[in-house]
């Protein structure tokens, strides 16, 4: 602390408190440890990422390719060029059963910048946003960023981590304005039913506040489970944002592209804000998003298929670990196990553990307290069968060999 200005020095540099109150995203961190490791030769299994390991289908591909030759290398309109605005809307119609008009959808740099964007333009100074925890690591750091409060609300394991509608009344306060939730859940898998989302859509109306929904990972659902939007309900639309991503769906994490829908006023100051920060989503990319939205979908199938064999085998295999729990994701790919029976005097906590565990059988997961949620770790289990078969002999040679 800088005694004269009473400013956090960090380095010798003056900060904007903004940023002192922010910080990195802890699985970014994880991600640097198991890369560290990985440049000294170790062979890591590395159950970090939050990325889809499936090359970007190629007729993606081949439109980024084609819009290059094309020289669509120019600024484009800030809210995204016109065909994608119109395709994302006709997308989110089709696969999910909304009604928006493309002046209610606003293209982003990736599903982050659209909640990024949005926060910013709702939240002033110490108004409140309800968070259910485990959540993704980057909600309440977005909220502080904004000058807000995150209010988080726990959720239980053996409510399968879904958050209950009544939980999420009782936080409300006269200074809340957002409720965010995301289902399929990163960190757990959790799919909020149909009726507990309308329950918490109607709590929202009740008290105005925003339902600020996170469809990053709409389309890996497990089992009879069918992609969902809680803006397919009739009249929804002037109380819910939705946050999309073609991160996820498309394997296209790198390109940097999601988008936002909502209400016309709101997507206009999402426009100015963005007019004000990245100008426009990459030129190219955007057009490699018309054919995503356009395009054939079999690669998202065939994705699903393949992490959908991914999660019986981890499953299984975690479950056969003693003192392990672990409740069966219905989304995304992840898995959140609970380890707590395994923490002791030596290992205090999941930090600890994780740490131990890639130092000893390096294997990289993320400690649960980075999800608001101790006593857990995530996997991903974005990576192959071998690597997952190798993953769960070194978890129960380490869990069962002591730490
Ligand atoms: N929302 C959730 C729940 C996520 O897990 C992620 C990425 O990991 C995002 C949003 C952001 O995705 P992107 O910015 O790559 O579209």
């Amino acid at each position: 602390m800088d005694q004269a200005t009473g400013m956090k020095l960090e380095e010798g540099i003056h900060l904007a408190d903004r940023v002192n109150r922010i910080n990195v995203s802890p699985t970014m961190a994880v991600m640097q440890e198991a890369e560290r490791f990985k440049a000294r030769g170790a062979d890591v299994v590395d159950f970090g990422p939050g990325e889809p390991d499936f090359p970007t289908p190629d007729h993606i591909k081949r439109a980024a390719v084609q819009a290059l030759d094309n020289n669509r290398t120019k600024y484009t309109a800030t809210a995204g060029i016109a065909p994608l605005r119109q395709a994302i809307c006709d997308w989110h119609a089709q696969q999910l059963g909304s009604s928006y008009a493309p002046s209610e959808c606003i293209v982003s740099v990736g599903g982050k910048h659209a909640i990024f964007n949005a926060i910013c333009s709702l939240i002033n100074a110490g108004d409140e946003v309800i968070v259910p925890a485990p959540y993704w690591v980057s909600y309440p750091d977005i909220v502080k960023y904004a000058g807000g409060t995150p209010v988080i609300v726990a959720t239980h394991e053996k409510d399968g981590f879904r958050p209950p509608p009544e939980a999420i009344e009782r936080t409300i306060t006269p200074r809340t304005r957002i409720a965010i939730i995301n289902s399929p859940s990163n960190p757990t898998g959790a799919v909020i039913p149909q009726d507990q989302f309308a329950a918490i859509l109607e709590i929202c109306e009740r008290h105005d506040i925003w339902l600020l929904s996170d469809e990053c990972y709409s389309h890996f659902v497990y089992g009879d489970a069918r992609p969902y939007s809680i803006a397919s309900v009739p009249g929804s639309k002037e109380r819910v944002i939705i946050a999309g991503s073609f991160s996820k769906t498309f394997a296209m994490t790198g390109w940097r592209l999601g988008y936002a829908l909502a209400p016309v006023p709101l997507i206009a100051a999402l426009t100015k804000l963005q007019s004000q920060s990245v100008s426009n989503p990459t030129s190219i990319v955007q057009y490699a998003g018309v054919e995503a939205m356009r395009g054939p979908m079999d690669s998202v199938r065939v994705m699903l298929a393949e992490y959908a064999r991914r999660r019986e085998l981890i499953l299984a295999g975690l479950r056969a670990i003693p003192g392990v729990t672990c409740t069966a994701p219905q989304g995304a790919f992840y898995v959140f196990p609970n380890i707590s029976a395994h923490l002791n005097a030596e290992l205090p906590d999941d930090m600890a553990l994780a740490k131990r565990l890639l130092e000893r059988e390096h294997v990289a997961v993320v400690p649960g307290e980075a999800f608001g949620a101790p006593g857990h770790v995530r996997i991903s289990y974005a990576t192959s069968m071998e690597r997952i078969e190798e993953g769960l002999r070194r978890l129960g040679r380490f869990f069962g060999a002591g730490k």
